[in-house]
């Protein structure tokens, strides 16, 4: 579905990361792991259009996308939950949900996937006339990741949904990123500092060290790995 082939991006002088090649196929749930300033944010913000690739190649559906505007690569169905949900604060939750529905134009196909979220985050339907700022941390998560969701992307592409959550809500967030997976087949790619619950739920992950993918396996490998397990995992 996804193909990074040797992608090189950053800001001025420091280069984010190099020579990363990655894919991602129809259906899976893979997660980027790796330490703070390894570069994962950057390289969800090349797929995504927002910080530009210096060189390599980057294919959706074999297409090549990494000259494309952020809009035209969200109409093409990647949508992204950037690190620290974003949301709009002084918006309810509902003009959040609708600002997702924004390059739409099918109305009942976007009633439709509202009440695919309200289903999926019941606590979002009994807030929709609430301001987004007043939400807890827990429920932008879950408002942002809907936002997005509002978009109706193929790939969803996920920037620390843990980050600053308890563990509780935490568990919550990684099941309903499974059941978005198996439901509603949306392909994920999920950046994460929590690599334990992040390993667990993927199918496959790779790792990101000072830019460079350095390790990739199935999740399941990964997790046994003792590197893996003494750098990531606290074992
Ligand atoms: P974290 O888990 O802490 O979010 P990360 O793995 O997502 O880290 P990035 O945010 O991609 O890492 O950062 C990679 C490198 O690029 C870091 O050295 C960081 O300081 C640098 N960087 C990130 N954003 C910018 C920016 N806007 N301007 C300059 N340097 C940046």
């Amino acid at each position: 579905m996804l193909k990074i082939e040797n992608i090189q991006a950053g800001y001025g002088n420091i280069i984010a990361i190099k020579n990363v090649s990655l894919e991602i196929n129809e259906g899976e749930i893979i997660t980027l792991i790796g330490a703070n300033g390894a570069g994962k944010s950057t390289t969800l913000m090349t797929i995504s259009g927002v910080v530009a690739a210096r060189s390599g190649h980057i294919f959706f559906r074999n297409e090549p996308i990494e000259k494309k505007s952020s809009d035209d690569i969200v109409k093409l169905g990647i949508c992204q939950v950037p690190e620290g949900r974003h949301i709009f604060p002084q918006l309810t939750v509902q003009e959040n949900l609708d600002m997702g529905a924004f390059l739409r134009k099918d109305t009942a196909e976007i009633k439709k996937d509202l009440e695919y979220v309200f289903d999926l985050f019941p606590i979002l339907a009994a807030r929709k006339n609430q301001d987004g700022g007043t939400l807890s941390g827990g429920e932008q998560q879950m408002l942002a990741m809907s936002r997005a969701l509002m978009a109706r992307p193929q790939l969803l592409l996920l920037d620390e949904p843990s980050m600053g959550l308890a563990p509780l809500v935490i568990k919550q967030i990684f099941e309903i990123i499974k059941q978005i997976n198996k439901e509603n087949n949306t392909t994920i790619f999920l950046v994460e500092q929590n690599a334990n619950q992040a390993l667990h739920i993927a199918d496959r992950a790779y790792v990101l060290e000072n830019g460079e993918i350095t390790l990739s396996g199935s999740a399941a490998d990964l997790l046994k790995n003792s590197d893996i397990q003494k750098a990531y995992l606290g074992i």
